[in-house]
C-alpha cells in the first residue's frame, strides 16, 4: 500500500505542470497587417511584408483571408485589395488565426516552420526548431 501525502500528491500535480514561459524570453510577435477603407474595399497595404515575415506563400494567406472573410480579394503589387468595407480589427483578428494554425508550432510555440502538402488536400506543419509534425486542418 503506497499511501502518498497530501504534500506529494500536490507535488507530483505542480511537477506536470508545463512551464508557460521556455526561458529565452524571446516570443514571435505576430505582424499586424496594415490597412485603410476605401469605398467599398478595404486595401491591406503590407501584405507582401507580412507573408515575408511570417515565411508563408501569398496564396495560403489569401485562401484563407477569402474564405474566413467571405470576400473576394485581389492582389495589387504589395498590396491586397478586399472587395468589401472591413472594419474594426477583424483582419488583424483573422490574421493572428492564420498564425496560430499555420505557423507557430503548437510544441515549442516557435515559427520556425514550413508547411509540407501530403496530397490530397492534407497538410502538415513541420517544425525546425523541435521536429513535431502537426496535421493542418
Ligand atoms: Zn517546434
Amino acid at each position: 500500500m503506497s499511501e502518498k501525502t497530501y504534500e506529494q500528491l500536490l507535488e507530483s500535480a505542480y511537477a506536470t505542470i508545463p512551464e508557460k514561459v521556455s526561458g529565452s524570453g524571446e516570443r514571435f510577435e505576430i505582424p499586424k497587417f496594415d490597412y485603410f477603407t476605401e469605398g467599398t474595399k478595404t486595401i491591406i497595404k503590407n501584405f507582401s511584408v507580412v507573408c515575408e515575415k511570417i515565411r508563408r506563400d501569398k496564396s495560403i494567406l489569401m485562401k484563407f483571408l477569402s474564405k474566413e472573410l467571405a470576400v473576394p480579394l485581389e492582389e495589387q503589387g504589395e498590396r491586397l485589395i478586399l472587395q468589401r468595407k472591413i472594419t474594426g480589427d477583424i483582419i488583424n483578428k483573422k490574421l493572428e488565426e492564420f498564425v496560430n494554425r499555420f505557423v507557430i508550432c503548437k510544441e515549442c510555440k516557435k515559427p520556425d516552420t514550413h508547411i509540407q502538402e501530403l496530397g490530397h488536400g492534407m497538410k502538415q506543419l513541420i517544425c525546425e526548431a523541435c521536429g513535431a509534425r502537426n496535421a493542418i486542418r
